[in-house]
């Protein structure tokens, strides 16, 4: 491998009714801190690369430097007005792969330059559908659902990557997700091929979709410096042929994907609703946390004020068969039992802690930690205890 060949970190932004969705910001900041850390580390001077497609969006650059990219690529075009995949494909491999821009991101690393090193994307419907394309035509890996990112050297001996041998691999990229309902963390790596017997060839960019989620954003700078490249894209009439004749953005009323931290509560309030929700609602803002509910919670089968059941018995909130599939890395089950339809809604959580009265409950078995008691007591309990941890309140 030619070193200088693989540079920079790029990062595919999203946008929608030209504000940046939070996991776009989030990205960033992940980005910057692991090149921090890479270029003292390894004495270099790559780049934190924003991507930005769209029509009319030129104005989010500036957002984007201060929130950690030292280089802004925009394809502002009328042809990138409506998300089609097989067009944002093209575009962001355009930009991924041209040399001009480069040349502007850091000109020192220009000549050999071919391709970015590492390549994140939004574990969102879009980012997710993207990012597959885009490494496919790259002919690269992709590891998904990503929410832990280290930058390492490593030994590797692997019978095929490396004929069984001992082989020292610089600045692999270790992209951890939570498999098997949070009992497992897997680290997925995009290893070249060294084992000349079978065949050599290297894999760049190594890219990754994130969890929404999963990393803080930066603190804004607006003093950061940062350049913009306006990028011209190319486009075949082919291209062209799929037209977005209208389009609506159906936004949901509750926010499920932008949370670490979910919260779901059940029938267990029943004893005094208005007041347990209330409990809830102040354990969910003290870890920042969103809220959600069982189906029957959603059919008004307890009383409580007007406002707590318009915020709260909603069937925007219910998770499950009957509402939203939600993936957080904590899922609080609070007073719910834990139904067939109701796990299907959070099996995907990293992990899980109930709080119920009955240990035969099924939700038992879906949890990582079962807390025995009245929500009732044990609530005010743990929010005790979390609030002599700082870094646990309000960790959205
Ligand atoms: C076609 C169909 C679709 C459905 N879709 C969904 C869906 O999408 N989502 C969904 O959630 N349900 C769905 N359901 C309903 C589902 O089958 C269950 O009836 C429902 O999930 C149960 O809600 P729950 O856990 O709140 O209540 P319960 O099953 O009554 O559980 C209440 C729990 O609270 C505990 N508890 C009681 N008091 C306390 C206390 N003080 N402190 C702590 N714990 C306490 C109890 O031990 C119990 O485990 C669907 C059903 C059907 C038929």
């Amino acid at each position: 491998m030619t070193e200088g060949q693989y540079r920079h970190v790029y990062v595919v932004i999203e946008h929608i009714d030209g504000k940046l969705i939070p996991a776009s910001l989030e990205m960033l900041g992940e980005a910057r801190r692991l090149f921090d850390d890479y270029n003292k580390r390894y004495n270099l001077n790559e780049k934190v690369v924003a991507v930005l497609l769209g029509h009319n969006i030129k104005d989010l650059s500036k957002t984007l430097i201060e929130h950690g990219a030292d280089a802004v690529v925009v394809a502002d075009h009328p042809n990138l007005k409506d998300l089609i995949n097989v067009i944002q494909t093209k575009v962001v491999n355009q930009i991924t792969l041209s040399k001009e821009v480069a040349e502007k991101v850091e000109p020192s690393y220009a000549n050999e330059y071919l391709r970015p090193r590492y390549m994140f994307f939004a574990a969102d419907s879009i980012g997710r559908h993207l990012s597959s394309t885009v490494l496919a035509d790259l002919d690269s890996g992709l590891a998904s659902d990503v929410n832990k990112l280290v930058i390492s050297d490593m030994s590797i001996t692997h019978h095929i990557k490396t004929g069984g041998k001992p082989l020292m691999y610089d600045k692999t990229l270790e992209m951890y997700r939570v498999d098997f309902s949070g009992f497992l963390w897997t680290t997925i790596l995009c290893l070249d091929n060294r084992n000349e017997k079978i065949s050599v060839r290297e894999y760049s960019p190594q890219a990754c979709n994130i969890i929404p989620g999963a990393f803080q954003p930066i603190d804004p700078d607006p003093s950061r410096k940062g350049i913009i490249i306006d990028f011209e894209p190319k486009f075949d009439d082919a291209d062209l042929k799929i037209k977005v004749l209208s389009q609506t953005f159906v936004k949901s009323e509750v926010d499920f994907e932008n949370y670490k931290t979910i919260v779901g509560f059940g029938k267990g309030i029943q004893a005094a609703p208005e007041k347990n929700i209330k409990l809830v609602e102040e354990f969910a803002n003290l870890i920042g946390a969103q809220v959600g509910i069982t189906l029957p919670i959603s059919k008004n089968v307890f009383s409580a004020s007007p406002a707590t059941t318009s915020t709260y018995m909603i069937p925007a909130r219910v998770i499950g068969t009957s509402g939203s599939k939600v993936g957080p890395m904590l899922y609080f089950a609070i007073g719910l039992s834990g139904a067939q339809q109701h796990l299907a809604g959070m099996e995907e959580s990293g992990f899980v802690i109930a709080i119920n009265t009955d240990e035969e409950s099924p939700i038992k078995d879906a949890s990582d930690i079962f807390l025995k008691g009245r929500m009732e007591d044990v609530l005010p309990l743990l929010m005790a205890e979390i609030k002599k941890e700082p870094q646990l309140v309000k960790a959205k």
